[in-house]
């Protein structure tokens, strides 16, 4: 079992499995804390493992990805 390093919530499957592809580490980041870094990073997520609660940002609501 592992926590959030900073917020120290319990992760899923999906949050302990995510890692950077750049060093291999694993972030041990809840989903709520990698939001504020996931655009500064690039992680290798394990898509897999991922529901619908785990996507904080991105949406597929139409209307509102029109804007670039
Ligand atoms: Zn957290």
């Amino acid at each position: 079992m592992s926590r959030c390093r900073a917020c120290d919530v319990i992760l899923n499957d999906y949050e302990m499995t995510r890692k950077s592809s750049v060093t291999g580490e694993y972030y041990d980041l809840c989903s709520h804390c990698f939001s504020y870094i996931r655009h500064d990073v690039h992680s290798k997520e394990r898509i897999d493992l991922k529901d619908i609660s785990d996507d904080v940002e991105e949406s597929d609501d139409e209307g509102l990805t029109d804007w670039k």
